[in-house]
């Protein structure tokens, strides 16, 4: 068993909280879009931006946008 210094896990506590923010602040900046897009009545996946047909989603505000008469 490696006997680990207070300062090697002081390292790796650190880096597992950075970690935490960087991920946590991505899943902000995509809710975040999300949001944005519903309050703008585009999808929220493609935003309307690209192609409808390619997108995944199957109610994309985008598609009936565009099958529309
Ligand atoms: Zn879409």
């Amino acid at each position: 068993m490696p006997t680990w210094t207070l300062d090697q896990i002081a390292g790796l506590v650190f880096g597992g909280l950075m970690l935490l923010a960087v991920l946590s602040a991505r899943q902000v900046d995509q809710s975040v879009a999300r949001a944005q897009r519903r309050q703008l009545g585009l999808c929220e996946e493609c935003g309307g931006v690209f192609d409808p047909k390619s997108c995944q989603i199957k109610d994309c505000p985008s598609k009936k946008a565009s099958q529309a008469p």
